[in-house]
């Protein structure tokens, strides 16, 4: 079977990483889906997911990382056409990519102690978003 939730929550901006993990389990519960698949999307092109761990400094050391591979001080070419300055959140979110796959057993998710499921806030302002969790599998 099949059942799906909108995880909805409003972001601080760019590099707001939220642990959504919890959220994501209460969805795997609820589904009583005990032997599968989880699928974990976010809608939109400036934003990702990923699994981290959820501390301070690789919260930290992720966003440098970005920002060298899509720094804010060269010229976009995604500027000009739509006069947006966010050149630099889109070419990240395609990058680390929109969605997650995480195999469910015996009810919980098979995510290691220091790996949790993180959104990525990569747009230059604050944002409401929705993320579609899809649980497939049997009871
Ligand atoms: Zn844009």
């Amino acid at each position: 079977m099949i059942y799906r939730e909108v995880i909805e929550f409003e972001t601080g901006g760019e590099n707001d990483y939220i642990d959504i993990t919890h959220r994501v389990e209460d969805i795997v519960k609820r589904s009583n889906i005990r032997n599968g698949l989880v699928n974990v999307f976010v809608v939109g092109s400036t934003a990702a997911i990923t699994t981290m761990e959820y501390e301070p400094g690789l919260r930290k050391d992720l966003a440098r990382a970005l920002a060298r591979i899509a720094p804010s001080d060269i010229e976009y070419e995604h500027h000009k056409r739509w006069g947006d300055d966010n050149g630099r959140s889109h070419v990240k979110a395609s990058i680390v990519g929109p969605s997650l796959i995480i195999p469910v057993e015996n009810g919980r998710l098979l995510l290691g102690t220091w790996q949790q499921i993180v959104f990525l806030e990569l747009d230059t302002r604050p944002r409401r978003r929705r993320v579609v969790v899809t649980v497939m599998g049997e009871e």
